[in-house]
């Protein structure tokens, strides 16, 4: 009897394959008090020694096996077994406590886990999946207790799993490992990342598939509609293997896009970028086709570490962005720290509500010299391409006036001083406080282009937090007030002649995209594995219908009637 098993569509695509159960023994950790413990502390600091020569040898085979983008994640576990506030934190807990190493770590990377979780950047929830998986590496020898290493697969199989840790998704074969299910994660779950990446069909969140299933049982996974079917008849195979060749014709015809501008069948032209976290993930835009990077979140440069990057680490890593994109628009947005994005470093004071509170711009202009840095930083690799420069959260025309007449001192201090910098950097926006939406068109004349932050436009306009669960039903983005912002933003601009992008997940939504394209949006960044399936969906519409299209649906009651009528028109 074949069981269907509902999940979460984390990666698209379907395969079918026997399932090999991924399945790392779970630690019993006892609390044990010691009289010695500078021998603790000393088997502890051994089996850091171990676990980062293993770590060595993984970084080494996997770069060599998978390549050096893969090898990358085993680095930055070395670098959590350096960090002395995590090592001294569990070093302090077993001399103070007298407890042993095992429950010392246990505790003190469920303390850093929890911290980092809670973010809502799913850049920062990876750093959680790291934490857990060094420490479950460095458990593991404490107790001795062996891994169980994927990189030894060697048929072609479907992972069943509880959850990936990140060194076990390294170590996957794309050769061999067809797909993947796990029981617990999200979209944005590093497990769901890492198979959006390596561009296989992948299933989360599958509850208690690991109870259902042994090794070698035939399995599908239907990453286009988040189901996994077990032990399926020959009817779902032969069934599935029609889907899987039809989705198989798609990707082919998506991939002939790569190289293609973005027009609809009337003959409108619109860009589509990629967001990008790191200099790393320039490549994966360009992999799919991105003609620009509408949005570089230069937060990640600040965080995972103990001080302020420097102005040279920055311009380094802003040059490597703009030299890889040869030209192409990059629109870089200055640090946007603060409210769940912390840098612990900065030490600044708990709030009632961050995300209203001292965060991005605010604390840019009151923390000049951090700013001032960054804008160096920025200016100097100016040279090497098509910079784009942008301000978060902007609430207020003096916030943009501040930051702009900063920005422009620090350009001519360094053009004093013999420093060559552009002289065609745009300087814009972030759309993403309604204040802002609604006073688009004075912004319009200062400013040379908006970016549409839906992912906070949205919690700002309809005051719904955009990470708490209970009230995830407000989080709308087709509500027609929403979209009236929208329109009213883009009108503004157009009318000044200004550009308007959108950086937020809106820009990449298949409902979305119709109303947008309706409503004039000149430039569309998402996530780069969305960037094709947005070509092709935009090259079969006209943007004539979609004008009165966006003209209806800025009329309706409600979200809900807004999507009903997207769907029946997409159909
Ligand atoms: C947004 O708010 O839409 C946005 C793109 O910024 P972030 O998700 O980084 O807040
Ligand atoms: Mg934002």
């Amino acid at each position: 009897m074949s069981i269907t098993i509902e999940g979460i569509a984390a990666s698209p695509g379907i395969c079918i394959a026997k399932a090999f159960r991924l399945q790392h023994q779970e630690y019993q950790i006892v609390k044990k008090s010691l009289t010695n413990t500078e021998e603790e502390i000393e088997r502890f600091e051994k089996m850091i020694e171990k676990s980062k020569a293993e770590l060595e040898a993984l970084k080494l085979e996997t770069s060599k096996k998978l390549g050096e983008d893969k090898a990358a994640i085993f680095a930055s576990h070395i670098l959590i077994l350096s960090d002395p506030e995590f090592i001294q934190a569990i070093k302090e807990k077993v001399a103070t406590e007298q407890v042993n190493a095992e429950f010392a770590l246990d505790e003190i990377a469920a303390m850093f886990i929890s911290m980092f979780e809670n973010m809502e950047n799913e850049y920062m929830r990876e750093r959680a999946a790291d934490i857990r998986d060094v420490t479950k590496r460095l458990l593991g020898h404490l107790l001795g207790v062996e891994m169980i290493n994927p990189s030894t697969i060697s048929e072609e199989v479907v992972i069943i799993a509880k959850d990936l840790t990140p060194s076990d998704t390294a170590q996957l074969n794309r050769q061999y490992v067809k797909g993947f299910t796990t029981e617990i994660g999200g979209r944005t779950s590093h497990s769901a990342i890492m198979a959006r990446s390596m561009e296989i069909p992948a299933v989360v969140g599958t509850k208690n598939v690991l109870s259902q299933i042994e090794n070698n049982m035939l399995v599908i996974v239907d990453g286009n509609d988040g189901k996994v079917i077990l032990n399926p008849t020959d009817d779902e195979v032969k069934q599935y293997k029609v889907k899987k060749a039809a989705y198989e014709k798609q990707q082919v015809e998506w991939a002939k896009l790569k190289n293609e501008k973005t027009i609809t069948i009337d003959g409108h032209q619109v860009e589509l970028g990629g967001n990008i976290g790191t200099p790393q993930d320039v490549q994966g835009v360009l992999n799919f086709g991105g003609e620009a990077i509408g949005l570089y979140r230069t937060e990640f440069l600040y965080m995972g570490r103990e001080q302020l990057p420097t102005e040279e680490e920055q311009y380094h890593a802003y040059k490597a962005v703009l030299e890889s994109m040869e030209n192409k628009p990059v629109v870089v947005r200055t640090l946007d720290i603060g409210g769940d994005k912390e840098l612990p470093y900065l030490d600044l004071p708990k709030e009632m509500n961050p995300f209203l509170g001292f965060r991005a711009i605010r604390l840019c202009l009151e923390m000049q010299e951090m700013f001032r840095t960054q804008l160096r930083g920025l200016l100097r690799a100016s040279v090497f391409g098509n910079l784009k420069i942008m301000f978060p959260m902007i609430a207020t025309l003096d916030e943009f006036r501040q930051a702009k007449s900063i920005l422009l001192e620090e350009k001519e201090k360094l053009q004093k001083d013999g420093i060559e910098v552009s002289d065609n950097i745009e300087i814009g926006i972030m759309v993403e406080i309604p204040s802002t939406a609604v006073m688009a068109d004075l912004f319009a004349k200062e400013v040379d282009f908006f970016s549409i932050g839906t992912n906070d436009l949205i919690q700002y306009t309809l005051a719904v937090d955009r990470m708490n669960e209970r009230v995830s039903y407000l989080y709308q983005p087709y509500n027609p007030a929403i979209l009236r912002l929208i329109k009213n933003i883009i009108d503004k601009a157009h009318h000044n002649g200004k550009w308007v992008g959108m950086c937020g997940e809106m820009a990449g939504d298949e409902i979305a995209i119709p109303i947008l394209l309706g409503l004039g949006l000149d430039e569309f960044s998402m996530s780069a594995t969305s960037i094709l399936k947005a070509r092709s969906q935009i090259s079969r519409i006209s943007r004539s219908e979609m004008i009165a299209v966006a003209e209806k649906v800025l009329n309706m009651d409600t979200a809900e009637e807004v999507k009903d009528y997207i769907e029946t028109i997409l159909k």
